[in-house]
């Protein structure tokens, strides 16, 4: 198995908690520059790095509830294809690896909660599931900053502690940072298979045989994966067709 990530790690230096550093000088933001539709230079400030934008996140990590998988009449939205029981598994396994916890509202929020519930009894307060370490408060500069900040010590639970940290050491996996995917390499023109992947510079990962859409996994973001489908519209037709389904699915 081949992970091929476009960023580096983040440096566990402190760093990342560092809000001039951060905010001020957007030291871990990339500098690419896109084109929108009208040909125009845009900076999505997005973060490329080991870890992905989990590293940034503010690990909130709510379940849909049960009735948001059915219709949504108001909006005209149709229900999603499966149920709330069908996710339990998938929600109970993830919650376990990035170690959610229940924390209680802080007393200013509760003082805000209140005062809405008397204006319309239709609020309702609810415990919040973060993926962060129960000590974590033992950590002022962590608890104060996670949301927008990367954790140093690995108490916010992220792609890369929770997930890539349990199988980077397994034999079967290879993990290449620093190394941008530039498109899915078909075997032959207008091909409905991959062979394997076009690097950014130049360099082509070749797998030992075909991938099927059941052996790839294409996860560069929402917003990498939409500017990318351009290349596979070019070098692949078929390849970009199941991109939009994925990315529809998304
Ligand atoms: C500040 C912030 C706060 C957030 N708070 C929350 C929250 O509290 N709760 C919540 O549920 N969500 C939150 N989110 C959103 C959540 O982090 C993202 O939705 C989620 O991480 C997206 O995961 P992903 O795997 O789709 O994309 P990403 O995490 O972006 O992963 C895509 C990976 O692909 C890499 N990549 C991109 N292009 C290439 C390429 N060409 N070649 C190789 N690699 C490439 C990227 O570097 C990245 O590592 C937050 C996001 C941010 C930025």
């Amino acid at each position: 198995m081949l992970l091929i990530e476009k960023g580096l790690a983040l440096p566990r230096d402190g760093s990342t908690l560092d809000t001039e550093k951060v905010m001020r000088q957007g030291l871990f933001m990339s500098d690419e520059t896109w084109l929108d539709r009208h040909g125009q230079i845009v900076v999505p400030e997005e973060h490329f790095n080991l870890g992905g934008k989990t590293k940034w996140y503010g690990a909130a990590l709510l379940r849909f509830a049960p009735d948001e998988f059915g219709p949504d009449l108001l909006h005209q939205c149709l229900p999603w294809p499966f149920g709330y029981d069908e996710m339990v598994p998938f929600y109970e396994e993830a919650e376990e690896l990035l170690a959610v916890h229940h924390f209680p509202l802080e007393a200013g929020l509760h003082a805000m909660s209140s005062a809405l519930a008397r204006r319309d009894p239709s609020w309702r307060r609810q415990m919040l599931a973060l993926g962060l370490a129960r000590d974590i408060l033992a950590y002022p500069e962590e608890a104060q900053h996670f949301d927008a900040f990367a954790s140093m010590r690995g108490l916010k639970r992220d792609a890369e502690t929770a997930l890539l940290d349990r199988v980077k050491n397994k034999p079967n996996l290879t993990i290449i940072t620093g190394k941008a995917i530039a498109a899915l390499a078909p075997t032959y023109a207008r091909a409905r298979r991959a062979i394997g992947v076009v690097c950014e510079d130049g360099s082509r990962s070749r797998v030992t045989k075909y991938c099927s859409p059941r052996e790839r996994c294409i996860a560069l973001g929402c917003c990498s994966l939409t500017w990318k489908r351009m290349d596979w519209r070019r070098h692949c037709p078929a390849i970009a067709r199941w991109v939009a389904t994925t990315k529809r699915m998304c």
